[in-house]
């Protein structure tokens, strides 16, 4: 039976906004703006408030074929510069972030719809990846030199891979960004960026900010469609490695390209949580971590808790817990207050898909125990929402809504939670919700996803790895692994008996 509840969910807007200061207009190639070789534009757009902000170029081939000569220009120098150098630039790079934090945070939110708490997170995070980075290029190393062939010695270099494609979506524009710019630059690449074509504009701000601290050719941005800039940074020749954060299409398309020129990919692709909470669980801490993590971002985030299995003899007591705490959330526009939890859809088109996600859930005679409406305009909003009574296979809890919605399905023994949660195409990241010490060691072993929390859902911390298995991708942000990927190692040995 379905059951809507009266929407008690309405938008605080904000009285007024600073207007954001927004980037040059034009490519970021050779260190400067310049024009696109196409008088073609794309609209960048509010979508708490639906008004257009600006237009950045819909770029081409031939921009990124010359921000890609750029890269090759420059990738010499950066590579043979000395870790400390290159940390030094890095943390100049911080810095710049950090003076500039609240400019890059009303600009993040106007072109996202994200609220003032998530804009903060994002660009604090971005900071620390690139002081992390800094350090960790710093303290990158091989083993040592030893002796493996009868009077040989074996050294072992860590090189750059060269010049770096970077692709990035919309969730968290700046932030991803700096998870990739920060370790490719650290591992000594040279690198061109392509932003999501509707959050191009803290990207854009970023390179006009660091222009003078960042060597001519190092960083480049060119803007435009996936299937144009984005396809041609996955084939173009001289791109030595292309990093995709994006949906699993998306990353089956930059592979299928990369092939052709046999380039390294790194990629990293949608996520389907699960959150599976067991008898022994504390409820309450469970149902509160499914209000953070599952609705941060509005649940437009890869890692979110957004498919809840919970064990069937407290499943009632969690629903009711669960749907006491996201009925509390507060919806508003960027700039209504540091309290507001969610804001807005990205985009019209988006929005849509989410509303016809929650349209199946109704033709499918599933329960809506909270929200399931859009809230009335202007901007793109959706009322945190929480579906329950799911079969095991239903599409509301194996793809991927991206949205403000969380699904609740029940499992009886610990196999089952186990088998169900591992029965999705994804593999990002997981939460196991119990107080029962060996359980909370077995599961996790058990799960297949890159990152599985226990008791916790959504803490993201700079120094350890983030990355999938499966449809999630392969590859690795954050940490000194991600250093690792977005460099070779290379073996010279020496033969001592001559010379
Ligand atoms: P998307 O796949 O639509 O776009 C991502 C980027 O890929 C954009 O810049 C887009 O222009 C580009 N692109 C699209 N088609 C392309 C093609 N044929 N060739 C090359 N590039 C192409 O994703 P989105 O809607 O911007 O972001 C949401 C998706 O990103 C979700 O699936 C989410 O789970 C995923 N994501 C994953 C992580 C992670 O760490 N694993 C983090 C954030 C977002």
């Amino acid at each position: 039976m379905t059951t809507t509840k009266a929407a008690p969910f309405t938008v605080r807007r904000a009285d007024s906004t600073p207007a954001p200061s927004l980037p040059p207009f034009g490519q970021f190639i050779g260190g400067d703006f310049i024009p696109s070789t196409s008088d073609a534009t794309v609209d960048v757009v509010n979508p708490a408030t639906e008004e257009v902000l600006t237009q950045v170029a819909a770029g081409t081939v031939e921009d990124v074929d010359a921000a890609v000569a750029a890269a090759v220009a420059a990738k010499a120098e950066w590579a043979a510069k000395t870790p400390k150098d290159r940390a030094a630039v890095l943390l100049r790079v911080a810095d710049i972030i950090e003076s500039n934090r609240e400019l890059l945070e009303t600009l993040e939110a106007a072109n996202t719809g994200k609220p003032d708490a998530v804009a903060e997170d994002d660009i604090s995070s971005a900071i620390d990846t690139f002081r992390f980075s800094a350090g960790a290029a710093r303290a990158f190393s091989t083993v040592g030199a030893d002796d493996y062939a009868e009077n040989h010695t074996s050294v072992i270099f860590r090189e750059p891979v060269g010049v770096v494609g970077v692709i990035t979506p919309w969730n968290y524009p700046l932030l991803m960004a700096a998870w990739k710019i920060a370790p490719v630059l650290g591992a000594g690449n040279t690198l061109v960026l392509k932003p999501s074509e509707q959050t191009p504009l803290t990207t854009l701000k970023l390179a006009e900010l660091i222009a003078d601290e960042v060597p001519t050719g190092v960083v480049n941005i060119v803007t435009g469609p996936g299937r144009v800039v984005g396809n041609r940074l996955s084939e173009h020749p001289d791109v030595d490695l292309v990093a995709i954060t994006g949906s699993v299409g998306s990353g089956q398309k930059v592979a299928a390209s990369a092939a052709s020129s046999v380039k390294r990919v790194h990629l990293e692709l949608g996520g389907k949580a699960p959150v599976v909470v067991f008898a022994d669980a504390d409820l309450e801490a469970a149902a509160k971590g499914v209000r953070s993590a599952g609705f941060w971002n509005g649940g437009q985030e890869c890692g979110a808790a957004c498919r809840v299995l919970v064990h069937e003899s407290v499943a009632e007591k969690f629903i009711e817990l669960l749907v006491r705490e996201v009925s509390d959330i507060s919806v508003g526009t960027p700039g209504a207050g540091a309290d507001v939890e969610i804001g807005s859809m990205i985009s019209g088109a988006h929005y849509e898909r989410v509303l016809a996600a929650l349209e199946d859930v109704r033709k499918d005679g599933l329960t809506i125990a909270v929200g399931g409406n859009a809230i009335e305009g202007p901007g793109y909003f959706i009322e945190p929402t929480v579906v329950t009574n799911v079969p095991a296979g239903a599409v509301i809890a194996s793809t991927e809504i991206f949205g403000p919605v969380v699904s609740v399905e029940t499992f009886s023994t610990d196999e089952e939670a186990v088998a169900r949660a591992n029965e999705t195409i994804y593999g990002l990241a997981a939460s196991v919700w119990t107080k029962d010490s060996a359980r909370s060691l077995t599961v996790p072993r058990q799960l297949d996803f890159g990152t599985v929390w226990v008791n916790s859902h959504l803490v993201i911390a700079t120094e350890m790895p983030w990355g999938g298995f499966k449809g999630s991708g392969y590859g690795r942000d954050l940490s000194s692994y991600a250093l690792e990927d977005f460099s070779r190692t290379k073996h010279v040995m020496f033969n001592r008996s001559q010379g």
